[in-house]
């Protein structure tokens, strides 16, 4: 599991980024969804509580947690990216009908980047492996 709320924050701290409740309330979302959730969908259910706050206010704030370290940023091909919080080393699976993430471990594939630097020469520094198929929520939707 990746960091708390709180360890978070004394990270952010340590960058010099301020803290303030739009922030706090951002962060506390992403790290207790599992959900892997774009800006809009952070965006619908903290605009209730945070009725000033646009969507703009929180892609810069996602950003902002990107560079600090503490968020990863998902980008799957579509137009929106998605964060995830959990940054252990993990594999999504993407439902291709409702776009839902789930995450799941697998040992790092290591054997495949050591083999393409045998092969390409290449300094690997990392890579992406994504699961994709039908979710099983929509196997059994699509079954009744
Ligand atoms: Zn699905
Ligand atoms: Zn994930």
């Amino acid at each position: 599991m990746g960091a708390t709320v709180e360890q978070a924050l004394e990270q952010l701290k340590s960058t010099g980024v301020r803290m303030t409740p739009q922030r706090y309330a951002i962060l506390s979302y992403l790290m207790h969804s599992m959900t892997h959730p774009t800006a809009d969908e952070i965006y619908k259910s903290l605009s209730p509580s945070f009725p000033s706050m646009s969507v703009a206010t929180i892609y810069n704030n996602l950003r902002l947690f990107v560079e600090a370290g503490l968020i990863r940023e998902l980008t799957y091909g579509d137009d929106s990216s998605r964060f995830d919080a959990d940054l252990s080393e993990h594999y999504h699976a993407i439902c291709r009908s409702c776009g839902t993430i789930v995450d799941f471990d697998y040992p790092p594939l290591t054997d495949v980047e050591a083999a393409a630097s045998k092969e390409t020469g290449f300094k690997v520094e990392g890579h992406r492996m994504e699961i994709y198929g039908i979710c099983a929520d929509c196997t059994t939707r699509h079954n009744h």
